[in-house]
């Protein structure tokens, strides 16, 4: 029997079989980010399970929350409040996604509950208000029983129907008239139920697949012939058939009962991937990407978690796709910045979550790339992932033929961005009605410092990163150690006064394109014009069928792109993501230009490239020419090693952000102090401002850190956080391995 009193919500405990509950609340902040106990009132006790959410009484508020544990006939003789209601039904964070957060947490240091709902669509996350819907179905059958009520032959043809099937949609009874169903119901005979549905919809069709070539072949045995937890790099060149070889692999897992996942960069995530494994899956399959709405996102979490779709296709937060029995996960594109997520926390890499759910599901983890990351690729060659190659394209057709046009000379004569070889060889593809694909190199936001009229680029003297131009105060700066100096106006190298701002759309492309070639049909594709629901997908199908001549882009034309009349793809400007002040920068560069190169000649017709660039003499650019990964791997990492950068040394970029510039600057300085005095193994730079220095009157600046074995740095990191967990004049965050830190 219970014995207590209950004043104004709060219960006084005395004894009893009390059910007492751990719950996470919705809200993060350092300060809050414990569980806190409830009471669960009698009729909700039989609901309650580890991983649904409730909702609670917080302080003045309400709020929803996690159940983390169930402290089952607790004896507490302190106050605790009642849950206020629950949830679901299901389970929405199973043990082992539960377990994720924990682990996620430990190497993030964001709170547990940012660890959680960033696994979740917006429908699932423990958020006051927001209200997602699921969707039903009208569905009518017998009722059991006699039938002996006296019917029209209508609705005898009616009840026929449902005898028949069992159970029958409202939308299959066009027919019928609605008055014979209505009465049908009123008398008992049928009965009306709502079953939930889906709002996105797969072909079941099949298509054939292809025999897989030799070296195929070898790659999917290799992988086949070892059990359990394994990570791969798959590095096969553009059009080598890494995503038959995938499709393989997870095909083999489907015939163990067992479910995969597909990670692709947002970017490539196109309608044409889908519609592969569509074909080879059915309705097996669930795509997730930022394009579904939170209706569709939710209906797709549910038919992964039920056990109804076991192969997710999807971009970053895919990862933590509630499948059961994982036999599969593929990375597809490796090397994509996009798998790390950035700009909030947790500050995740999909990458990480791979690799821990692999060893929790004890299945391979694949990650393919035709330019792997150097951090992937120094560990296969450690041997600590086991490496795949495929060397060849599958046609047998040769990578194509690489021009490089240096745009020094060539910019006398050319025609707006088109060098006169650019103009010569559009002209030619137009004639023989073959596409062309144009890539406008758009990195990032940073505008880099240069000379118009010899391209020679400001850099750091310190750091070999070039320097950031800041036009509040006309400067220009190093964003990793802080130098700074005037932007001059004329040009150190070749006198000219014709320094300026880089900077250029693909509108202005597209007029030069029209002018040039009247006849040309072009199709422009970036951020803006993408952003409506299915605009990619018209666009992407209208290009296949040769309804245009060009295809115009942003680095959202580099990627998974598989077209066979393509034949000659130009990079109007090759530098810009060069000159981004990024340690990675070269490798970026040297990875989007060969992947776009790739989209050239991938079928039968042989391809050509052609790449425009001020700085013809880089690395980066030569071995792209070349199809030369390993050349341009060998170069990278000695540079890497001179300069203290991963793969030879980790990365934390602490971000220190507030309103008042100087009170975030003074508090900046303390916490480089700090780190200082106790990080005695670790290379501290900074604090310097942020490229993007002020955002919605937020001031940034950046600490990095660069070590190879730190053992206080855990501790020594989450004791600075702590001490501003109360203080809303800062925000102190932290991001290992950054994907980017200008
Ligand atoms: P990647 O992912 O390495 O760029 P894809 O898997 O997209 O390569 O393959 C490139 C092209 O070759 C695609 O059009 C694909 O359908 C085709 N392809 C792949 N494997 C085979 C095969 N074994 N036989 C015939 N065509 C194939
Ligand atoms: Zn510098």
């Amino acid at each position: 029997m219970y014995d207590f009193f209950c004043y104004f919500g709060i219960i006084y405990i005395d004894g009893g079989d009390t059910l007492v509950i751990g719950v996470l609340v919705e809200l993060s902040s350092k300060n809050i980010d414990k569980m806190f106990d409830y009471l669960v009132p009698k009729h909700l006790q039989e609901f309650i399970k580890v991983g649904i959410r409730v909702e609670v009484p917080f302080g003045a508020q309400t709020l929803e929350g996690f159940v983390l544990e169930i402290k089952d006939k607790n004896n507490t003789d302190y106050e605790l409040k009642e849950i206020l209601s629950i949830k679901d039904n299901d389970i929405i964070l199973n043990d082992e996604l539960l377990e994720l957060g924990k682990v996620m947490q430990n190497k993030t240091l964001a709170t547990l509950i940012s660890c959680y709902q960033v696994m979740l669509p917006k429908a699932l996350k423990a958020k006051q208000g927001s209200i997602v819907n699921k969707k039903f179905d009208t569905y009518y059958r017998l009722n059991e029983g006699e039938l002996n009520v006296k019917i029209t032959s209508k609705q005898e043809e009616l009840v026929n129907l449902c005898r028949e099937k069992g159970l029958v949609k409202r939308s299959e009874l066009v027919e019928i008239s609605l008055s014979s169903l209505n009465t049908l119901i009123k008398k008992n005979i049928l009965v009306e139920e709502k079953h939930e549905k889906y709002r996105l919809s797969y072909s079941k069709e099949i298509g054939t697949k292809y025999p897989l070539t030799d070296d195929q072949v070898n790659v999917v045995e290799e992988v086949l012939s070892n059990d359990g937890y394994y990570p791969y790099l798959l590095h096969g060149v553009t059009g080598s058939g890494k995503t038959e070889v995938y499709m393989e692999l997870i095909e083999d897992a489907l015939s163990k009962g067992k479910s995969s996942i597909v990670l692709v960069p947002e970017i490539s995530l196109t309608p044409q991937m889908v519609e592969r494994f569509q074909k080879r899956f059915g309705d097996n399959i669930a795509a997730l990407h930022s394009a579904l709405s939170d209706g569709e996102k939710y209906d797709e979490w549910r038919r992964i978690a039920r056990g109804e779709a076991s192969i997710v296709i999807g971009a970053r937060s895919a990862i933590f796709a509630p499948l059961k029995d994982i036999g599969m996960i593929i990375i597809d594109e490796e090397h994509s910045e996009s798998y790390k997520q950035g700009d909030s926390n947790p500050r995740y890499s999909a990458k990480d979550v791979a690799l821990i759910r692999g060893k929790y599901h004890n299945c391979p983890v694949i990650m393919g790339s035709a330019t792997p990351s150097l951090e992937v690729m120094a560990r296969s060659k450690k041997g600590v992932y086991k490496y795949l190659s495929l060397p060849n394209r599958v046609n047998g057709k040769k990578l194509p033929l690489v021009r490089i046009i240096d745009m020094n000379e060539e910019i006398k004569s050319s025609k707006g961005h088109f060098s006169r070889n650019l103009v010569t060889s559009i002209n030619d593809k137009l004639e023989k009605g073959e596409q062309v694909i144009l890539l406008l190199n758009r990195r990032g936001y940073a505008s880099f410092v240069t000379c118009k009229s010899c391209g020679y680029t400001f850099k750091c003297p310190n750091c070999d990163i070039s320097l950031t131009y800041h036009k509040s105060s006309n400067t220009m700066r190093c964003h990793y150690c802080g130098y700074g100096t005037k932007v001059y106006s004329t040009c150190p190298e070749c006198h000219e006064k014709s320094i300026s701002d880089l900077g250029v759309g693909t509108q202005k492309i597209e007029e030069e394109i029209s002018e040039i070639f009247p006849n040309a049909r072009v199709v422009r594709m970036d951020f803006d014009t993408t952003s409506r629901k299915g605009a990619h997908e018209k666009m992407i199908t209208a290009f296949k069928n040769h309804e245009y001549d060009i295809l115009l882009g942003t680095q959202i034309v580099a990627k998974g792109l598989d077209f066979s009349n393509v034949t000659l793809v130009g990079v109007i400007n090759a530098d810009t993501s060069l000159n981004i002040p990024d340690f990675r920068s070269s490798e970026n560069t040297f990875s989007l230009l060969s992947q776009v190169a790739g989209r050239s000649g991938r079928s039968e017709k042989t391809g050509e490239v052609i790449i425009q660039t001020f700085n013809p003499e880089h690395y980066a650019i030569s071995y792209t020419k070349m199809h030369d990964y390993l050349g341009f791997y060998n170069k990278e990492m000695e540079i890497r090693k001179t300069l203290k950068y991963p793969p030879f040394y980790y990365l934390c970029h602490i971000k220190i952000s507030g309103k008042d510039m100087e009170y975030v600057s003074k508090e900046a300085d303390k916490i480089k102090r700090a780190l200082t005095r106790n990080l005695l193994n670790t290379n501290i730079l900074g604090p310097t401002p942020s490229t993007i220095f002020r955002v919605n009157n937020i001031y940034r600046f950046g600490i990095i850190l660069k070590y190879k074995q730190e053992e206080k740095l855990d501790e020594t990191l989450l004791k600075i956080i702590d001490h501003y967990k109360g203080n809303n004049k800062i925000k102190v965050d932290v991001d290992f391995n950054p994907s980017q830190i200008y």
